[in-house]
């Protein structure tokens, strides 16, 4: 049990930890979906949910339960609906479900969450459900909400160190480098490196098409080859982003709320 995660708090513990004006809860949120034959189908969830347990290490945060499904994988991003296993919700369900749980998060007190987005396809939704329990709860409730993808926080300088041939952009990335390192860096015993097909990046055309078209795919589900992927990749892109989202989150939340709490002026 990891003393970090809200489902292994007592209401009591919880409450306490709420007081503290500087408390951030975060929450992962990822997806049910194919990532080739080499990476299990909660890869997104175990990866946001790792990410956010780092950073809550570092801000003294609390990591609620995970979302471990997601918005429907798209061709170009994650391989698309026709794969086995890819379990998905509508963007409605996903939506009104974070909207109940911000709300509910502020309802009992929390000021600060931070939704921290491991599954491409989710974002747009993501984004809905915040704008529509920051409506819910009035903007009199000081409810503060950040939204990230943590892939995001690999800077030019780190792409530049993993991908010595050339980033291929971070839709591509499904089941590729960065998600196989970081795996293997954070869950070394669900990756099965003997595994990863070495394929080009696939080619797609500058549109979609619905129903979605699964000869688009490469039947392995995989978008661009994962060979290059380590466990010491995923140990040093780990710990860029962690230290990130971090200082991100110091940033725009903890800082200001010692200095709202102090009397003094936020700084600008
Ligand atoms: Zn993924
Ligand atoms: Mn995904």
């Amino acid at each position: 049990m990891h003393p970090l995660m809200m489902g292994s708090l007592s209401w009591v513990e919880y409450q306490q930890r709420l007081q503290d004006e500087n408390a951030v809860v975060l929450i992962p949120c990822g997806a049910l979906e194919q990532h080739g034959p080499h990476l299990p189908l909660g890869t997104d969830a175990l990866l946001s949910t790792s990410v956010a347990q780092s950073v809550a290490e570092q801000i003294n945060g609390i990591v609620a339960p995970t979302f471990s499904y997601g918005y429907k994988s798209q061709p170009k991003s994650g391989g698309g609906q026709h794969f086995p296993g890819t379990t998905s919700l509508d963007g409605n369900s996903l939506i009104q479900l974070l909207r109940d749980v911000v709300r509910e998060l502020a309802r009992q007190g929390a000021k600060q969450v931070v939704v921290v987005n491991g599954h491409y396809e989710n974002q747009w939704f993501l984004t809905e459900g915040i704008e529509l329990a920051i409506r819910d709860v009035g903007a009199a409730s000081n409810l503060r909400v950040m939204r990230l993808e943590y892939w995001d926080f690999l800077t030019e300088d780190i792409l530049n160190q993993v991908f010595p041939d050339g980033f291929p952009g971070f839709a591509l990335e499904h089941a590729a480098v960065i998600e196989t390192s970081l795996m293997a860096h954070y869950h070394p015993k669900l990756v099965r490196l003997d595994l990863i097909p070495d394929v080009p990046p696939v080619e797609f055309p500058s549109y979609d098409v619905f129903p979605l078209r699964p000869e688009w795919v490469p039947a392995s589900g995989v978008l661009s080859s994962a060979k290059a992927a380590t466990a010491e990749k995923g140990r040093m892109m780990s710990n860029h982003i962690t230290q990130g989202i971090a200082a991100a989150i110091q940033q725009e939340f903890q800082r200001s709320a010692i200095a709202f709490g102090n009397g003094v002026a936020a700084p600008h």
